[in-house]
C-alpha cells in the first residue's frame, strides 16, 4: 500500500512528518513522492497563517478527489470540521498516536476492513512530544531531530502556543543518544528544531548549555543546524556554541519588526538594541554567516515610520534574506479584532516592498561568496546534475566525481546563477 504525507508550515512538522513515514516504511508500507498518487495521504497543518489553513483544505479536497483516504492532523487539524467523507481526523494533541498507526492498519486490513474503517477504528494509545525518533529521512537527505516543543510566551498574534501549549524539551541524556544513533545511520548533518527552541529548558542552561555538552561527543564531521531561534533567549552560551565548526554559519531569527513600539505592542519580549546585540555577536562567531529572519508587515501599531525603522535595520544588519508576511488576525489571539493595523492596502505595498528588499539583500549576499570555500550537503540528482545546500544555506549545483547522497563535501563557489543558487566545484 502507497503512503504519502504532505507537510505545511515549519521545519517541526517536516520533523513530525519524516518520523511518522519512518514508522509506515518500517511496518512495510511503501513510501511515495508528496505528489504522487498514494492510497493514503497524511496531511500535516499548519495555522500560522489564514493562507496555510487554505492551502491544508485545497489539498485535503484534492487528495480526496484523486481517489486517496486522507488522515489529517497537525496544528490546524482541530478547527477542520467536516470537510469529506474519506477524511479522518486526528487531532494535535494525539498526532504522536500515527507513529503506531501503521501497525493498527495491518491488523485491521488483514481482519478484512477496508483502509478507511482501520482509521476509524484506530483508538489512542499513550504517547508524548518526543515520541518521533525516525531513523531515515524519506524526502530529506539530512536528519530532523525534535528537542523541544510547545511555548510559555504569548506573542499577541500567535496562535501556536495556543495549540501547542506549554513549552517542553527532551533530556540533554535522550538528545546525545539519539544524535548518535543519527550518526551511526549515516547523518552528516542533523537539524535540530523545536517550536521555540531558544526556550530549550531555559531555566537550567538552555540551548547555549546543551551544544556546549553536546558538541564534544560529535563525530568530526557531524554538521548541526539550528532550525529557527526566538531572540529573547539568544544567550551568551549560545553565542560560544555557535562559535564551535559543527554549527553551521546559518541561523534564522523570527525579528518580525525592527520597532521597539511595534514589538511591545505585539508582547514580543525583546528590543531592537538585543536584536542588534545578537546579530553582531552571531557575525562575530562566524564568517559572514547567512543570517535570515521573518518579518511581519503591517503587524498593529506599524504606521509609515516604524516601517522605516524595521527595513533600515534589516539592511543595516545585512540579513541574506527576509521571510515576508503580511499581518493576518489569527482567531483565539488577542489581536483578533484589533482596530489598530494598517489597511490590507498598505500592508501589501509594504510587503512588497520587503521582498523586493529580500532579493537585493540575498543578490548581495550572495555577491559577497563568490570564491569562498564552503561545506555542501549533497541532496538529490536531477538531469544529471547534482543539487544540494550550503552550510550557509545556498542552494547549490555541484560539479564533481562520486558524489552521494546525504554526504558533505568541500568546494569552491565558482558561480552565482539566476536563479539565486550558486555553482560549486568540489575538492
Ligand atoms: S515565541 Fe511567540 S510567536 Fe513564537 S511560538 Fe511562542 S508565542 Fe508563538
Amino acid at each position: 500500500m502507497d503512503v504519502s504525507v504532505y507537510t505545511l508550515g515549519c521545519r517541526l512538522n517536516q520533523c513530525e512528518s519524516e518520523s511518522i513515514l519512518d514508522a509506515f516504511r518500517k511496518a512495510g508500507f511503501n513510501i511515495v513522492g508528496e505528489n504522487d498518487l498514494s492510497d493514503l495521504v497524511i496531511v500535516n497543518t499548519c495555522t500560522v497563517t489564514s493562507k496555510a489553513e487554505q492551502k491544508a483544505r485545497r489539498m485535503i479536497r484534492l487528495f480526496c478527489k484523486q481517489g486517496s483516504v486522507v488522515l489529517v492532523t497537525g496544528c490546524y487539524a482541530d478547527s477542520i470540521g467536516e470537510i469529506d467523507s474519506k477524511v479522518v481526523v486526528v487531532p494535535l494533541v494525539k498526532k504522536a498516536a500515527i507513529l503506531s498507526l501503521p501497525l493498527h492498519i495491518n491488523t485491521a486490513l488483514e481482519s478484512g476492513m477496508s483502509l478507511l474503517e482501520s482509521l476509524k477504528s484506530f483508538s489512542d494509545v499513550k504517547t508524548t512530544p518526543f515520541d518521533y525518533a525516525a531513523s531515515s529521512f524519506s524526502y530529506h537527505s539530512r536528519a530532523y531531530l525534535k528537542i523541544q516543543d510547545g511555548c510559555d510566551n504569548a506573542c499577541a498574534y500567535c496562535r501556536v502556543h495556543v495549540v501547542r501549549g506549554k513549552s517542553q524539551f527532551l533530556e540533554e541524556k535522550e538528545i546525545i543518544e539519539r544524535v548518535k544513533a543519527l550518526e551511526d545511520a549515516g547523518f552528516e548533518e542533523i537539524v535540530l528544531t523545536g517550536v521555540n527552541l531558544t526556550m530549550y529548558n531555559h531555566e537550567d542552561g538552555g540551548l547555549g548549555k546543551l551544544l556546549l555538552d553536546l558538541i564534544p561527543t560529535l563525530l568530526p564531521t557531524t554538521r548541526l543546524r539550528l532550525s529557527s531561534m526566538e531572540p529573547d533567549h539568544i544567550d551568551d552560551a549560545l553565542i560560544e556554541a555557535c562559535k564551535s565548526e559543527h554549527l553551521h554559519p546559518h541561523f534564522h531569527i523570527p525579528v518580525q519588526s525592527a520597532s521597539d513600539k511595534v514589538l511591545q505592542r505585539v508582547d514580543r519580549k525583546y528590543s531592537k538594541s538585543h536584536l542588534e546585540k545578537i546579530i553582531s555577536q552571531l557575525r562575530s562567531v562566524k564568517d559572514d554567516p547567512f543570517i535570515a529572519c521573518d518579518v511581519i508587515a503591517g503587524l498593529p501599531s506599524e504606521g509609515e515610520a516604524e516601517f522605516e525603522e524595521t527595513v533600515e535595520f534589516l539592511k543595516r544588519n545585512q540579513f541574506a534574506a527576509l521571510h515576508v508576511f503580511p499581518f493576518s488576525p489569527r482567531p483565539d489571539t488577542p489581536l483578533f479584532k484589533t482596530k489598530d493595523k494598517p489597511e490590507e492596502r498598505v500592508r501589501d505595498e509594504r510587503a512588497q516592498i520587503l521582498r523586493e528588499l529580500s532579493t537585493e539583500l540575498t543578490q548581495k549576499y550572495l555577491d559577497r561568496q563568490l570564491g569562498k570555500t564552503v561545506e555542501v550537503l549533497a541532496e538529490n540528482r536531477k538531469a544529471g546534475l547534482w543539487h544540494g545546500t550550503t552550510g550557509n544555506y545556498l542552494k547549490a549545483h555541484l560539479i564533481g566525481e562520486n558524489i552521494e547522497r546525504g554526504k558533505l563535501y568541500k568546494g569552491v563557489i565558482k558561480k552565482i546563477n539566476q536563479d539565486l543558487s550558486v555553482t560549486i566545484n568540489l575538492i
